[in-house]
């Protein structure tokens, strides 16, 4: 969606309120006390009134809006602003773009929708056959742990690790300018170490059993054989690791550019929730304008659970 038919669909605060109940509709409002699923609509108080136990339900509850002050328009113009461009936006620029003075509400906003695109992309398991591989990313010291003997200007550097998996079919014959193979879904898991058991953990949840994976000769990668039907392992050269393993290294030369870009530090904490933006929007790279109604449908669907203060 391009500005213009955003400005032209979502003109006010009634329309994206309007839009937003639609959505929620269609999902389907749950009575979080009795979980009967028919309401009524009290327009007059804007809440859902269970059919069986008369318990209300606010519009905005159980959503990402779930308890926000900021008006619908504001959240409209951050979820149009995070899918109309392949690249992210900060919180600060978002504000700039709304135009309210306050920081602390937007950057919330911006991390809630965030969160529930990482909550939307975990309902999905990786298929098939998935290329593996970890990668550092670099992420800002919090203040009391600076080593005084790091580098000093954009804050001390840390190396936060992530496991990267991307579906990966091998393309049977390549042709002029065609990579080897052809990616699918993508994801991007924070991990506290390389242990075996840390990859198992995480290759067991988020990995169909009846996969095949190929990975490098690490030693963290000993025992994945365990968890799926297949598992390649082998050294790999500089040279050759564009060739095996494509689709992990271009996405995360492209997440760490695009951080490094839009947001010049990142702190470790919230490392996984641009990974998470990143990856939402990568998986959904051939949705065009679809893409603002996904992360709407998304947004009705899952209840706020972001708590930082
Ligand atoms: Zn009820």
């Amino acid at each position: 969606m391009n500005l213009l038919d955003f400005v032209a669909s979502f003109p006010d605060e009634e329309s994206c309120k309007q839009k937003f109940k639609e959505y929620r509709e269609t999902v389907g409002v749950i009575c979080s006390k009795c979980k009967h699923t028919e309401h009524y609509w009290k327009a007059d108080k804007e809440q859902y009134e269970c059919k069986n136990c008369s318990f209300r339900t606010t519009l905005k509850s159980g959503t990402v809006m779930h308890k926000s002050k900021l008006p619908y328009r504001y959240w409209f113009i951050a979820m149009h602003l995070l899918t109309s461009t392949k690249k992210s936006f900060s919180a600060k620029e978002i504000q700039r773009q709304i135009g309210h003075n306050r920081y602390q509400p937007i950057w919330h906003m911006v991390h809630k929708l965030r969160v529930v695109m990482g909550k939307r992309d975990g309902e999905y398991i990786l298929a098939g056959q998935i290329e593996l591989d970890d990668g550092f990313f670099s992420t800002v010291k919090p203040e009391e742990s600076k080593d005084k003997k790091l580098k000093r200007g954009r804050g001390s550097q840390k190396r936060t690790k992530v496991l990267v998996m991307a579906e990966s079919h091998k393309v049977v014959s390549v042709k002029k300018g065609q990579k080897p193979r052809r990616v699918g879904y993508l994801k991007m898991q924070i991990i506290e170490d390389l242990k075996k058991e840390t990859i198992n953990q995480i290759v067991k949840d988020l990995v169909s059993e009846k996969s095949s994976l190929d990975t490098d000769g690490s030693t963290s990668y000993v025992e994945l054989s365990d968890y799926v039907n297949e598992h390649h392992s082998e050294v790999i050269s500089k040279e050759k690791v564009c060739e095996i393993l494509p689709w992990v290294h271009m996405t995360i030369s492209n997440a760490k550019r695009q951080l490094l870009n839009t947001f010049h530090s990142v702190k470790p904490e919230f490392l996984q929730s641009y990974l998470d933006e990143f990856c939402y929007k990568f998986n959904r790279r051939y949705f065009g304008e679809a893409i603002f109604n996904r992360l709407l449908v998304a947004a009705v669907s899952y209840k706020n659970e972001f708590r930082y203060v």
